[in-house]
């Protein structure tokens, strides 16, 4: 049973919590971390010694298949834009800023235009500026202006079939073609927004934390997988989000009873090749590693042995979706 809420279904310890650094994520360190055992290690380079033991899932055509996925992600840079991607229409300029009816009339709008671009779930959230990440990876602060009031967060749904095969390359597959997913849903209905005269601000995985967004906006709760967990999808989603000042009507948080139901499961802790998961029964504040931000009351994910089971197996992993039972329970359902 869904239930609504008037608060986020998560736990928060404001003394010690601050604002992430995205420098701090397990990718960027890759790139700075001079002590990192994964140090300047690109994702992909064991995958010649893995695709030569000819494995069924490991086979050099599947491996240039998950390259291309991420061709819309990785080349157009369009998406994650702040600016408009083109000079001032004169068309739109001459029909002039659109009045919504309400925020309510408008957002049924955004959600409309967010599902023709692809979203499978979309929920609407006053911005929470303790999920916008404090500095980019490059060092930068992250400021938002004050009129971004709003954030529209589109869960975009993955290839269940396909991340039934994780670790082999068809579930990255399926991960590389939601992230091309993402940057077209996010880029696209930036351009709409602004298109209606309005701010709008695009982003994938940078600029701020997708998880909490995704709760405060009402699309799932966060599981022991360090996944958002949704109930039509289950953890089968990659998330991005557009924020702004068009004035809209927010979603409310749910719950469904995750954090229950993942006390007595453990399917993807038991079953993740780099024990990475927790199975600890209860949530705690501990973390696992250098990525995890401190004062949230949650189970923490080892991402360091998470990412390097990854190069070991010379492309992500997705073995925590695969072995969920929301993820089962979706595709049963669809
Ligand atoms: S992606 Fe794979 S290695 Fe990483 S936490 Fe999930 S199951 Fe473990
Ligand atoms: S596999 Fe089980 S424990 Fe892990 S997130 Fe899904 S429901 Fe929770």
């Amino acid at each position: 049973m869904i239930t609504k809420l008037d608060h986020p279904p998560y736990t928060i310890d404001p003394n010690v919590h601050a604002r992430f650094d995205e420098r701090k994520t397990i990718l960027a360190r890759r790139s700075w971390e001079a002590s990192a055992d994964f140090y300047g290690q690109p994702l992909h380079q064991n995958a010649p010694h893995v695709i030569a033991t000819n494995r069924r899932g490991y086979s050099r055509l599947e491996y240039a298949r998950l390259r291309a996925a991420w061709t819309v992600h990785d080349h157009f840079g369009g998406a994650f834009a702040w600016d408009a991607l083109d000079a001032p229409d004169p068309v739109a300029q001459e029909l002039g800023r659109y009045r919504p009816e309400s925020p309510a009339q408008i957002s049924a709008q955004v959600k409309e235009t967010a599902r023709m671009y692809g979203a499978a779930l979309v929920g609407i959230c006053e911005l929470d500026r303790r999920w916008v990440y404090s500095h980019d990876r490059e060092g930068n602060p992250i400021d938002i202006p004050p009129e971004y009031r709003y954030a529209v967060v589109m869960a975009i749904a993955m290839d269940a079939e396909a991340i039934l095969r994780s670790p082999t390359y068809p579930a990255a597959v399926a991960t590389g073609i939601g992230y091309s997913r993402m940057a077209f849903a996010t880029g696209c209905l930036a351009e709409f927004i602004r298109s209606l005269g309005y701010k709008a601000i695009p982003m994938g995985n940078d600029t701020s934390l997708s998880i909490p967004l995704a709760i405060d906006a009402g699309l799932g709760e966060l599981g022991r997988s360090g996944l958002l967990v949704t109930p039509q999808y289950g953890p089968c989603v990659r998330l991005c989000k557009v924020f702004t000042d068009l004035p809209l009507e927010p979603d409310p948080p749910i719950e469904f009873g995750i954090t229950r139901f993942c006390k007595a499961c453990n399917r993807c802790s038991g079953n993740c090749p780099a024990d990475a998961i927790s199975t600890e029964r209860e949530p705690s504040y501990q973390v696992a590693c250098r990525s995890n931000n401190h004062g949230i009351l949650r189970w923490a994910v080892n991402v360091e042995k998470c990412y390097s089971f990854w190069l070991e197996n010379g492309a992500s992993c997705a073995n925590c979706m695969r072995m969920c039972p929301f993820t089962r329970r979706a595709l049963r359902a669809s």
